[in-house]
């Protein structure tokens, strides 16, 4: 045999006692395992064997190889659901957060975990936008809400249309211009007066600001479009102008009516007394009547324009505790000629409280206004040899109850609305020798309304007339 001295496991053996070899075998050409020892007392020896490897060996890579694969698959499966399990989890916690932010803080979710350090942040980052979030959207809900009152509270038409002419927001006010529930401001519109001032804003795109007049209501309207550039939308609003207008017409008229009840009897006093240096002495006295009448009147007419004139500059009342007995006399003293003249009574009945002390709540100077001119009507127009005037109050309880009786001519029923109208008199040619202006009855009327009342006449022709109205305390 050849020399084994190099063989790795005889190598071994000599080192120490024994060695073990794997390796294919140059002459077989198979694996096999080696083992070598030393043998005999002085290790002069040594018994080297080997077994055939080649099937153990293929059994080992055989096992080795599903083993591998049985873990590696393992691994593939574990990775699989693991991941499977993170995704989960995490779409879980996203749904978690998803819904706190929807709902607000009524869902508890809080991470303090450390391996969910990152979660945690990216949380906070959220909360922390979602809170300013909520913060912008309440002061947006508040300004919409403020916006809305402001809109809702003015007493001007205001809408919004697009560039369709659709509505996208309107309050309510002069609702009696549109029919309400239509979207379209052509359908919503019910005067062609408006649609036609906003067709022509829409197609010229352009502002416009105009006055109209709406003939089938008799109204007047400020009217204002302007274009919203950024969206192409139009603002609209609509004023009623119809007061304004009414109240400049009515003083209008006013000051030419009152011209000419200043001009006719001045004018008939210049003519009398023009006459009077020719006249003859018999007839002398009658112009002088005729002028001192004529005075009287003007003096009526220029003492009724200063009551008009500090009405409407004093609107305000001033309601105090006043005596009654003062006020009988006062209006007793404002009537005293014309009472002495026609032999008139006049008696005031009160039905107050039993606990009242002879005072009623009252505006004394606008109540006598009231009373001195239905006194002096009710002894003017009355053809009775004793003219009789009541005055009934009646107390209640946040109110007084007047009813000014007469026996007087009457009103004709048709004329009772009409009596008071300024300057109105039933019977033009009789009354103003009476000394009458027509405004007598304005005046009482307008005071009663400052007083939060309204008037009201029952009234027969040659009967007499009672006058009813209520007085706030
Ligand atoms: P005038 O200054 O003419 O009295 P008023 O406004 O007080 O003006 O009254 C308007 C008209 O109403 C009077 O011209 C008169 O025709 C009628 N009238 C007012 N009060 C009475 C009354 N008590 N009885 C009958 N007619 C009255």
């Amino acid at each position: 045999m050849d020399n084994h001295l190099d063989r790795q496991e005889v190598i071994s053996a000599l080192a120490g006692d024994e060695g073990f070899h794997i390796r294919k075998s140059k002459t077989l050409g198979e694996y096999y395992a080696y083992y070598a020892v030393k043998y005999g007392s002085e290790d002069k020896y040594i018994i080297r064997t080997s077994t055939n490897y080649s099937d153990k060996r293929e059994q080992l890579i055989y096992f080795a190889t599903i083993l591998t694969t049985f873990f590696i698959v393992l691994n593939c499966i574990i990775h699989f659901f693991y991941i499977n399990y993170l995704k989960r989890d995490f779409e879980n916690k996203i749904k978690k957060m998803k819904r706190y932010l929807e709902k607000g803080n009524t869902e508890k979710l809080l991470y303090y975990k450390k391996e969910e350090k990152w979660l945690l942040e990216f949380w906070e980052v959220l909360k922390e936008w979602q809170k300013r979030n909520l913060d912008n959207i309440e002061k947006l809900d508040y300004d919409k809400k403020l916006l809305k009152m402001i809109i809702t509270s003015v007493d001007a038409f205001i809408g919004l249309i697009d560039e369709n002419g659709k509505f996208v927001l309107k309050n309510n006010s002069l609702n009696h211009l549109l029919i309400v529930d239509n979207k379209e401001y052509i359908k919503a519109f019910k005067y062609i007066e408006i649609i036609s001032v906003i067709k022509k804003s829409l197609q010229e795109k352009k502002d416009i600001r105009q006055e109209i007049y709406i003939n089938g209501i008799k109204e007047y309207f400020i009217k204002n479009i302007k274009k919203i550039k950024k969206n192409n939308q139009f603002l609209i609003t609509i004023k009623d102008i119809t007061n304004i207008r009414r109240t400049v017409e009515v003083q209008k008229t006013f000051i030419s009516n009152v011209s000419h009840e200043l001009k006719t009897p001045l004018t008939n006093i210049k003519g009398y007394l023009i006459a009077l240096e020719d006249a003859p002495q018999e007839i002398r006295k009658k112009f002088l009547n005729i002028v001192e009448n004529n005075v009287v009147k003007l003096e009526n007419t220029i003492i009724d324009f200063l009551n008009i004139s500090k009405i409407e500059n004093s609107k305000i009342l001033q309601i105090i505790p006043e005596e009654i007995y003062k006020i009988e006399k006062q209006v007793n003293d404002s009537v005293v000629i014309i009472k002495k003249e026609k032999n008139a009574n006049i008696d005031f009945h009160w039905n107050l409280f039993p606990n009242n002390q002879g005072f009623i709540n009252t505006d004394r100077e606008k109540l006598i206004l009231i009373l001195k001119n239905l006194v002096e009507n009710g002894i003017i127009y009355n053809h009775s040899s004793i003219p009789k005037i009541d005055i009934f109050v009646y107390e209640e309880k946040d109110r007084y109850k007047f009813c000014v009786k007469d026996n007087g001519i009457g009103i004709p029923e048709d004329k009772i609305k009409k009596v008071f109208e300024r300057f109105y008199r039933v019977d033009k040619a009789r009354t103003s020798n009476l000394g009458g202006t027509g405004l007598g009855l304005s005046i009482v009327k307008e005071v009663v309304e400052q007083f939060s009342g309204e008037i009201k006449i029952e009234s027969k022709e040659q009967e007499g007339s009672i006058f009813k109205f209520y007085l706030m305390k």
